[in-house]
């Protein structure tokens, strides 16, 4: 049996619709939301995401706003920016795409950024109001991959989970608001052992490694009579270019090693392909968690200028 698919941009376009409705009551009462994007430099792959955030703020009627300073910029001129926007009062979210060069703070520019604008969720105010199970800011991917989850009915509370990654923005917070949703949850990083046992108990797997096709399909819980196979989110955004990998990845998808023979390059989670054979359900990369981390910035946002203007 395939596994179900767990489409993204379905759910992406079906918030950006709730969305739309609720800014427009927002701004016809006097108040449009606002997102502010700090890119700095040049970097291809950061200009494409931050392309792709002021277009769905277009899209759904927020406004936007986009500073550029240069690749050479210092951690006491980011500090600026921020202390700016942190004062401007039309800007409601503050996103500092990420990397930053490695001349600036990273850690020190995300901890100036007011709690109250980080639409991110990196702050530590809004990491430790996650901890403590209070209202704050979530950041953005495992917000989404909870939107997947609970779109799709999957059932959370009960539910063996097991993160793989303890990122601070993925790992770390997804095994929290699984935990706060009634999970049992195990989080693997890159020293747990016997990796495959524990994933074969698992009910919801959330894959954010960066590694492609790691997750090999025999792992995962497949569909009996008790009960549903495993629920898999692949957070892994993984651009392979080797073709042995390709060919390791591909050999059952024809149609998908020809697409990579013919651009030279493929993009694929951390879950191997072939889970699509054993998952119960799956998120395709792309069109899983991707388009789904925008919806969660946007509905950030709004939830920023609710707040604030609750505040006021
Ligand atoms: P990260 O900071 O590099 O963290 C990777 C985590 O995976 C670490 O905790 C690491 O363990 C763990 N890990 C590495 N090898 C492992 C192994 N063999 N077994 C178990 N765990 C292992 O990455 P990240 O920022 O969390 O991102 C993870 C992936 O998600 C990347 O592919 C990234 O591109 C993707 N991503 C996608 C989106 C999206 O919107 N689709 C958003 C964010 C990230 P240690 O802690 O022990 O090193």
């Amino acid at each position: 049996m395939t596994a179900r698919i767990l489409d993204g941009k379905i759910i992406r376009d079906q918030i950006f619709a709730e969305l739309k409705d609720e800014v427009r009551i927002l701004t016809s009462a006097g108040v449009r939301p606002g997102l502010a994007a700090v890119l700095v430099g040049e970097n291809p792959a950061s200009q494409l995401y931050v392309k792709s955030k002021i277009a769905a703020c277009e899209e759904i009627g927020l406004s936007s706003a986009l500073l550029t300073p240069p690749a050479t910029a210092t951690t006491l001129e980011m500090l600026a920016v921020v202390e700016d926007l942190n004062r401007d009062n039309n800007v409601d979210g503050i996103l500092i795409q990420l990397p930053l060069p490695p001349q600036v703070d990273t850690k020190r520019i995300l901890e100036a950024v007011d709690p109250a604008k980080d639409v991110d969720g990196f702050h530590p105010v809004n990491l430790g109001r996650l901890v403590s199970g209070r209202p704050g800011l979530v950041a953005c991917t495992p917000a989404g991959c909870m939107e997947i989850l609970r779109r799709n009915e999957i059932q959370i509370e009960g539910a063996n989970a097991v993160v793989l990654g303890r990122s601070d923005i993925v790992g770390k917070p997804m095994a929290l608001l699984l935990m706060h949703a009634n999970a049992t949850v195990t989080i693997c990083h890159s020293k747990t052992r016997d990796l495959p046992d524990i994933l074969r108990r698992a009910d919801i797997i959330v894959a954010a490694m960066g590694k492609a096709g790691y997750v090999e399909a025999d792992w995962i819980k497949s569909a009996t009579r008790g009960g549903p196979g495993a629920a898999v989110i692949d957070v892994g955004t993984n651009r392979v270019t080797d073709p042995k990998e390709a060919e390791r990845l591909f050999k059952n998808f024809p149609d998908r090693l020809e697409k990579f023979r013919a651009k030279g390059s493929a993009l694929v989670g951390d879950v191997h392909p072939d889970a699509i054979n054993t998952a119960g359900a799956l998120t395709p990369v792309p069109g899983g968690v991707g388009p789904m981390t925008i919806a969660a910035l946007m509905k950030n946002t709004f939830l920023a200028c609710q707040e604030r203007n609750n505040q006021l």
